[in-house]
Protein backbone atom coordinates (compact mmCIF):
# COMPACT_ATOMS: atom_id res chain seq x y z
CA UNK A 1 0.00 0.00 0.00
CA UNK A 2 1.21 3.39 -0.23
CA UNK A 3 1.64 6.49 1.72
CA UNK A 4 -1.71 7.60 3.84
CA UNK A 5 -3.10 10.42 2.69
CA UNK A 6 -3.39 13.33 5.92
CA UNK A 7 -7.07 12.67 6.51
CA UNK A 8 -8.73 13.28 3.82
CA UNK A 9 -11.67 10.55 2.58
CA UNK A 10 -12.42 10.06 -0.77
CA UNK A 11 -15.60 13.14 -1.01
CA UNK A 12 -18.79 10.46 -1.42
CA UNK A 13 -21.28 11.70 -4.01
CA UNK A 14 -24.73 13.35 -2.67
CA UNK A 15 -27.80 11.00 -2.92
CA UNK A 16 -31.08 12.70 -3.05
CA UNK A 17 -32.79 11.46 0.41
CA UNK A 18 -29.89 11.41 2.62
CA UNK A 19 -29.97 14.39 5.38
CA UNK A 20 -27.63 17.27 4.31
CA UNK A 21 -25.64 17.23 7.62
CA UNK A 22 -24.69 13.15 6.57
CA UNK A 23 -24.12 14.70 3.30
CA UNK A 24 -21.83 17.25 4.49
CA UNK A 25 -19.59 15.39 7.22
CA UNK A 26 -16.68 12.92 5.43
CA UNK A 27 -15.98 9.15 6.61
CA UNK A 28 -14.22 8.74 9.68
CA UNK A 29 -10.77 9.62 8.62
CA UNK A 30 -9.42 6.27 9.03
CA UNK A 31 -7.50 4.56 6.35
CA UNK A 32 -6.44 0.70 7.53
CA UNK A 33 -2.79 -0.50 6.80
CA UNK A 34 -1.04 -3.34 6.70
CA UNK A 35 2.30 -2.86 8.49
CA UNK A 36 4.64 -5.03 10.63
CA UNK A 37 4.71 -2.45 13.76
CA UNK A 38 1.42 -0.97 14.29
CA UNK A 39 1.51 2.02 16.36
CA UNK A 40 -1.57 4.33 14.62
CA UNK A 41 -4.78 3.46 16.84
CA UNK A 42 -3.41 3.65 20.56
CA UNK A 43 -4.03 0.01 20.66
CA UNK A 44 -2.66 -2.33 23.45
CA UNK A 45 0.73 -4.00 21.85
CA UNK A 46 -0.41 -7.34 23.64
CA UNK A 47 -3.68 -9.29 22.25
CA UNK A 48 -5.63 -10.64 25.42
CA UNK A 49 -3.69 -13.93 27.79
CA UNK A 50 -4.01 -16.62 26.24
CA UNK A 51 -5.02 -18.51 28.90
CA UNK A 52 -8.00 -16.27 29.43
CA UNK A 53 -8.71 -16.02 26.06
CA UNK A 54 -8.93 -19.96 25.78
CA UNK A 55 -11.20 -19.72 29.25
CA UNK A 56 -13.30 -17.41 27.49
CA UNK A 57 -13.49 -19.58 23.82
CA UNK A 58 -14.61 -22.68 26.57
CA UNK A 59 -17.39 -20.37 28.13
CA UNK A 60 -18.75 -19.18 24.38
CA UNK A 61 -19.33 -23.06 24.00
CA UNK A 62 -21.74 -22.99 26.84
CA UNK A 63 -24.00 -20.48 25.69
CA UNK A 64 -27.14 -20.49 23.81
CA UNK A 65 -26.22 -18.77 20.76
CA UNK A 66 -30.01 -18.83 19.33
CA UNK A 67 -31.47 -17.00 22.39
CA UNK A 68 -31.21 -13.06 22.60
CA UNK A 69 -28.59 -11.60 25.31
CA UNK A 70 -29.97 -9.75 28.25
CA UNK A 71 -31.61 -6.49 27.00
CA UNK A 72 -29.12 -4.22 28.87
CA UNK A 73 -26.39 -6.72 29.35
CA UNK A 74 -27.54 -6.73 33.00
CA UNK A 75 -25.34 -9.05 33.89
CA UNK A 76 -22.27 -7.61 32.66
CA UNK A 77 -23.65 -4.31 33.97
CA UNK A 78 -23.63 -5.97 37.61
CA UNK A 79 -20.24 -7.50 37.10
CA UNK A 80 -18.71 -3.08 36.24
CA UNK A 81 -20.62 -1.75 39.30
CA UNK A 82 -18.93 -4.24 41.38
CA UNK A 83 -15.34 -3.91 39.60
CA UNK A 84 -15.67 0.11 39.41
CA UNK A 85 -17.13 0.28 43.15
CA UNK A 86 -20.57 2.09 41.38
CA UNK A 87 -23.96 1.77 41.83
CA UNK A 88 -25.28 -0.65 39.03
CA UNK A 89 -27.91 1.41 38.22
CA UNK A 90 -25.40 4.02 36.53
CA UNK A 91 -23.77 1.83 34.64
CA UNK A 92 -24.39 2.05 31.27
CA UNK A 93 -23.12 -0.72 28.48
CA UNK A 94 -22.14 -0.96 24.61
CA UNK A 95 -20.60 -1.91 22.52
CA UNK A 96 -17.56 0.43 22.37
CA UNK A 97 -17.44 3.82 23.66
CA UNK A 98 -18.18 5.40 20.53
CA UNK A 99 -21.65 4.28 20.47
CA UNK A 100 -22.15 5.92 23.84
CA UNK A 101 -20.79 9.31 22.14
CA UNK A 102 -23.39 8.79 19.59
CA UNK A 103 -26.12 8.24 21.94
CA UNK A 104 -24.74 11.17 24.05
CA UNK A 105 -25.60 13.42 21.28
CA UNK A 106 -28.56 12.14 20.88
CA UNK A 107 -29.77 12.28 24.53
CA UNK A 108 -28.31 16.05 24.76
CA UNK A 109 -26.87 17.44 21.54
CA UNK A 110 -29.45 16.94 18.97
CA UNK A 111 -30.78 20.78 18.87
CA UNK A 112 -29.15 21.68 21.76
CA UNK A 113 -24.90 22.04 21.85
CA UNK A 114 -22.23 19.52 21.75
CA UNK A 115 -19.16 21.71 23.39
CA UNK A 116 -15.69 20.53 23.40
CA UNK A 117 -12.08 21.61 22.74
CA UNK A 118 -10.04 21.41 19.58
CA UNK A 119 -8.19 19.64 18.64
CA UNK A 120 -9.88 16.74 20.17
CA UNK A 121 -11.35 13.27 19.60
CA UNK A 122 -12.71 13.28 16.35
CA UNK A 123 -15.85 11.19 17.40
CA UNK A 124 -17.12 13.77 19.46
CA UNK A 125 -17.38 16.40 16.86
CA UNK A 126 -18.22 14.00 13.84
CA UNK A 127 -21.36 12.58 16.03
CA UNK A 128 -22.21 16.32 16.38
CA UNK A 129 -22.07 17.32 12.50
CA UNK A 130 -24.04 13.84 11.67
CA UNK A 131 -26.56 14.61 14.21
CA UNK A 132 -26.68 18.19 13.21
CA UNK A 133 -26.35 19.36 16.93
CA UNK A 134 -24.62 22.63 17.56
CA UNK A 135 -21.10 22.25 17.87
CA UNK A 136 -19.06 24.53 19.56
CA UNK A 137 -15.00 24.38 19.51
CA UNK A 138 -12.86 26.29 22.09
CA UNK A 139 -9.10 26.06 20.99
CA UNK A 140 -6.29 24.45 23.93
CA UNK A 141 -3.96 26.38 25.51
CA UNK A 142 -0.75 26.40 23.36
CA UNK A 143 0.49 24.65 26.07
CA UNK A 144 -2.36 21.79 25.68
CA UNK A 145 -4.28 22.59 28.94
CA UNK A 146 -7.89 23.10 29.40
CA UNK A 147 -8.64 26.90 28.28
CA UNK A 148 -10.91 27.10 31.21
CA UNK A 149 -12.32 30.59 30.65
CA UNK A 150 -13.40 29.85 27.48
CA UNK A 151 -14.65 26.99 28.25
CA UNK A 152 -16.30 28.58 31.12
CA UNK A 153 -17.58 31.76 28.67
CA UNK A 154 -19.12 29.05 25.91
CA UNK A 155 -21.05 27.17 28.94
CA UNK A 156 -22.61 30.93 29.53
CA UNK A 157 -23.07 31.68 25.70
CA UNK A 158 -24.16 28.73 24.52
CA UNK A 159 -27.77 26.82 25.22
CA UNK A 160 -26.84 23.46 27.27
CA UNK A 161 -26.03 20.58 25.54
CA UNK A 162 -23.46 17.88 26.07
CA UNK A 163 -20.00 19.40 27.17
CA UNK A 164 -17.07 16.28 26.43
CA UNK A 165 -13.70 17.00 28.72
CA UNK A 166 -11.01 14.34 27.59
CA UNK A 167 -8.63 13.05 30.73
CA UNK A 168 -5.43 12.27 29.61
CA UNK A 169 -6.77 14.43 26.31
CA UNK A 170 -6.52 12.81 22.98
CA UNK A 171 -4.97 13.06 20.63
CA UNK A 172 -2.45 15.57 22.54
CA UNK A 173 -1.58 13.10 25.82
CA UNK A 174 -2.07 15.94 27.99
CA UNK A 175 -3.09 15.57 31.90
CA UNK A 176 -4.67 18.85 33.01
CA UNK A 177 -4.69 19.35 36.91
CA UNK A 178 -7.58 18.51 38.55
CA UNK A 179 -8.26 21.77 39.70
CA UNK A 180 -8.90 23.17 36.17
CA UNK A 181 -10.86 20.04 35.48
CA UNK A 182 -13.31 20.85 38.40
CA UNK A 183 -13.33 24.33 37.74
CA UNK A 184 -14.85 23.70 34.32
CA UNK A 185 -17.06 20.55 35.49
CA UNK A 186 -18.91 23.40 38.30
CA UNK A 187 -19.31 25.55 36.25
CA UNK A 188 -21.19 23.35 33.88
CA UNK A 189 -24.88 22.78 35.83
CA UNK A 190 -27.40 22.43 33.51
CA UNK A 191 -24.92 20.81 31.21
CA UNK A 192 -24.63 16.71 30.78
CA UNK A 193 -20.85 16.50 31.13
CA UNK A 194 -19.06 13.96 29.96
CA UNK A 195 -15.35 13.25 31.74
CA UNK A 196 -13.83 10.46 28.62
CA UNK A 197 -11.56 8.64 30.51
CA UNK A 198 -10.50 6.58 27.93
CA UNK A 199 -6.61 6.55 29.01
CA UNK A 200 -7.16 6.82 32.99
CA UNK A 201 -4.76 3.80 33.75
CA UNK A 202 -2.15 5.05 32.12
CA UNK A 203 -2.12 8.28 33.73
CA UNK A 204 -3.39 7.00 37.18
CA UNK A 205 -6.40 9.56 37.56
CA UNK A 206 -10.12 8.31 38.48
CA UNK A 207 -12.61 11.15 38.46
CA UNK A 208 -15.44 9.36 40.09
CA UNK A 209 -15.32 11.12 42.55
CA UNK A 210 -16.28 14.14 40.82
CA UNK A 211 -18.74 12.29 38.55
CA UNK A 212 -20.26 11.00 41.93
CA UNK A 213 -20.88 14.68 42.93
CA UNK A 214 -23.28 15.68 39.81
CA UNK A 215 -26.32 13.87 38.36
CA UNK A 216 -25.65 15.64 35.28
CA UNK A 217 -21.75 13.95 34.97
CA UNK A 218 -20.89 11.03 33.80
CA UNK A 219 -17.06 9.07 33.12
CA UNK A 220 -16.51 7.53 29.71
CA UNK A 221 -14.91 4.14 29.96
CA UNK A 222 -13.56 1.50 27.18
CA UNK A 223 -12.38 -1.87 27.37
CA UNK A 224 -10.72 -0.95 24.09
CA UNK A 225 -7.13 0.66 25.47
CA UNK A 226 -5.49 -0.81 28.38
CA UNK A 227 -7.49 -3.86 28.62
CA UNK A 228 -5.92 -5.10 25.19
CA UNK A 229 -9.79 -6.06 24.05
CA UNK A 230 -10.11 -3.31 21.05
CA UNK A 231 -11.48 -6.38 19.14
CA UNK A 232 -14.43 -7.49 21.06
CA UNK A 233 -15.67 -3.57 21.53
CA UNK A 234 -17.06 -3.03 24.62
CA UNK A 235 -17.06 0.49 26.38
CA UNK A 236 -19.04 2.02 29.56
CA UNK A 237 -20.61 4.55 30.94
CA UNK A 238 -20.30 5.52 35.21
CA UNK A 239 -22.81 8.24 35.94
CA UNK A 240 -26.08 8.58 38.29
CA UNK A 241 -28.96 6.56 37.94
CA UNK A 242 -30.95 8.94 36.36
CA UNK A 243 -28.67 10.31 33.87
CA UNK A 244 -28.14 5.94 32.99
CA UNK A 245 -32.19 5.65 33.39
CA UNK A 246 -32.15 8.18 30.18
CA UNK A 247 -29.26 7.20 28.28
CA UNK A 248 -30.10 3.83 28.05
CA UNK A 249 -33.68 4.24 26.07
CA UNK A 250 -31.38 5.55 23.72
CA UNK A 251 -29.52 2.18 23.83
CA UNK A 252 -30.47 -0.66 20.86
CA UNK A 253 -32.52 -3.44 22.66
CA UNK A 254 -30.59 -6.46 22.98
CA UNK A 255 -26.81 -4.67 21.84
CA UNK A 256 -24.29 -6.66 23.65
CA UNK A 257 -24.15 -9.84 22.51
CA UNK A 258 -23.30 -13.13 24.74
CA UNK A 259 -19.73 -13.81 22.73
CA UNK A 260 -18.97 -10.05 23.95
CA UNK A 261 -20.09 -10.18 27.99
CA UNK A 262 -18.63 -14.01 28.03
CA UNK A 263 -15.07 -12.34 26.89
CA UNK A 264 -15.64 -9.66 29.43
CA UNK A 265 -16.54 -11.60 32.62
CA UNK A 266 -13.12 -13.45 32.25
CA UNK A 267 -11.61 -10.46 31.73
CA UNK A 268 -12.95 -8.82 34.99
CA UNK A 269 -12.36 -12.03 36.48
CA UNK A 270 -8.77 -11.73 36.31
CA UNK A 271 -8.14 -7.90 36.12
CA UNK A 272 -4.29 -8.63 37.38
CA UNK A 273 -3.02 -8.12 34.32
CA UNK A 274 -4.16 -4.45 33.30
CA UNK A 275 -2.21 -2.47 35.90
CA UNK A 276 1.09 -4.99 34.81
CA UNK A 277 0.66 -4.03 31.37
CA UNK A 278 0.04 -0.15 31.86
CA UNK A 279 3.02 -0.15 34.31
CA UNK A 280 5.20 -1.15 31.62
CA UNK A 281 3.41 1.60 28.83
CA UNK A 282 4.81 3.83 31.37
CA UNK A 283 8.19 2.81 31.71
CA UNK A 284 7.40 2.03 28.09
CA UNK A 285 6.46 5.66 26.99
CA UNK A 286 9.54 7.53 29.23
CA UNK A 287 12.46 5.70 27.71
CA UNK A 288 10.82 6.22 24.27
CA UNK A 289 10.60 9.84 25.06
CA UNK A 290 14.22 9.78 26.53
CA UNK A 291 16.31 8.30 23.27
CA UNK A 292 14.13 10.87 21.68
CA UNK A 293 15.69 13.52 23.92
CA UNK A 294 18.53 13.52 21.51
CA UNK A 295 16.91 13.49 17.88
CA UNK A 296 17.91 16.80 15.61
CA UNK A 297 15.04 17.35 14.49
CA UNK A 298 11.67 15.52 15.62
CA UNK A 299 10.19 16.39 19.35
CA UNK A 300 8.62 13.91 21.39
CA UNK A 301 5.79 15.93 23.20
CA UNK A 302 4.77 14.81 27.13
CA UNK A 303 2.21 12.91 27.37
CA UNK A 304 0.08 10.62 30.47
CA UNK A 305 -1.81 8.20 27.64
CA UNK A 306 -0.43 5.59 25.67
CA UNK A 307 0.55 7.01 22.83
CA UNK A 308 2.17 11.00 22.33
CA UNK A 309 2.81 13.12 20.08
CA UNK A 310 5.56 13.44 17.79
CA UNK A 311 6.21 17.52 15.98
CA UNK A 312 8.44 17.00 13.03
CA UNK A 313 9.50 19.92 10.49
CA UNK A 314 7.80 17.56 7.88
CA UNK A 315 4.98 15.29 8.82
CA UNK A 316 4.88 13.91 4.81
CA UNK A 317 8.65 12.97 4.87
CA UNK A 318 8.54 11.36 8.56
CA UNK A 319 5.64 9.23 8.12
CA UNK A 320 6.89 8.39 4.85
CA UNK A 321 10.28 7.50 6.60
CA UNK A 322 8.46 5.70 9.26
CA UNK A 323 6.54 3.60 6.82
CA UNK A 324 10.06 2.42 4.61
CA UNK A 325 11.11 1.45 8.24
CA UNK A 326 7.44 -1.32 8.91
CA UNK A 327 5.91 1.51 11.22
CA UNK A 328 2.58 3.09 11.00
CA UNK A 329 1.87 5.80 12.71
CA UNK A 330 -0.90 8.63 12.92
CA UNK A 331 -0.61 11.66 10.89
CA UNK A 332 -2.46 14.37 13.00
CA UNK A 333 -0.69 17.35 10.70
CA UNK A 334 -3.81 18.75 9.57
CA UNK A 335 -5.32 19.30 12.88
CA UNK A 336 -5.12 22.99 14.58
CA UNK A 337 -2.11 23.70 16.73
CA UNK A 338 -0.77 20.29 15.31
CA UNK A 339 1.28 21.59 12.44
CA UNK A 340 3.82 18.59 11.59
CA UNK A 341 2.67 16.43 14.18
CA UNK A 342 2.31 12.36 14.51
CA UNK A 343 0.52 10.69 16.63
CA UNK A 344 2.47 7.75 18.06
CA UNK A 345 1.27 4.19 20.58
CA UNK A 346 3.53 2.93 22.59
CA UNK A 347 3.83 -0.59 21.56
CA UNK A 348 5.99 -3.67 22.91
CA UNK A 349 9.60 -2.97 23.89
CA UNK A 350 10.67 -4.74 20.80
CA UNK A 351 8.59 -2.52 18.64
CA UNK A 352 9.79 0.42 20.87
CA UNK A 353 13.28 -0.59 20.02
CA UNK A 354 12.56 -0.35 16.50
CA UNK A 355 10.97 2.93 16.49
CA UNK A 356 13.74 4.70 18.04
CA UNK A 357 15.78 2.71 15.66
CA UNK A 358 14.46 4.23 12.51
CA UNK A 359 13.65 7.57 14.37
CA UNK A 360 17.18 7.90 14.77
CA UNK A 361 18.15 6.96 11.26
CA UNK A 362 16.17 9.91 10.34
CA UNK A 363 17.80 12.70 8.76
C1 LIG B 1 -9.92 5.09 21.91
C2 LIG B 1 -10.83 6.09 22.50
C3 LIG B 1 -12.09 5.72 22.96
C4 LIG B 1 -12.56 4.29 22.90
O1 LIG B 1 -13.49 4.04 21.93
P1 LIG B 1 -14.14 2.58 21.84
O2 LIG B 1 -15.33 2.77 20.97
O3 LIG B 1 -14.53 2.20 23.24
O4 LIG B 1 -13.11 1.67 21.28
C5 LIG B 1 -12.89 6.68 23.56
N1 LIG B 1 -12.47 7.96 23.69
C6 LIG B 1 -11.25 8.34 23.26
C7 LIG B 1 -10.82 9.74 23.45
C8 LIG B 1 -10.41 7.42 22.64
O5 LIG B 1 -9.22 7.81 22.19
Amino acid sequence: MTSQPASASPAIPDLPGVRPAVQAVPAYPFTPIDAPIKLDQNESAYDFPAELKALAADRMVGQLWNRYPDLHAEGLRARVAAFEDWDEAGVVITPGSNVLIKILTELGGIGQTVLTVRPTFSVYTLEAQLLGANLVEVPLNTDFSLPVEGLKAALRANPPGVLYITQPHAPTGFLDAEAAVREVVEAADGWVVVLDEAYHQYSGTDYRDLVRAGENRLSLRTFSKAWGLAGVRLGYALSSPRLAAHLRKLVSAFNVGVLAQVALEVALEHPGYVAERAAEVRRERERVYAALQGHPVWTALPSQANFYLLRTPDADAAYRHLRSCGIVVRRQDKLPMLGGCLRVAVGSPAENDAFIEAARAFR
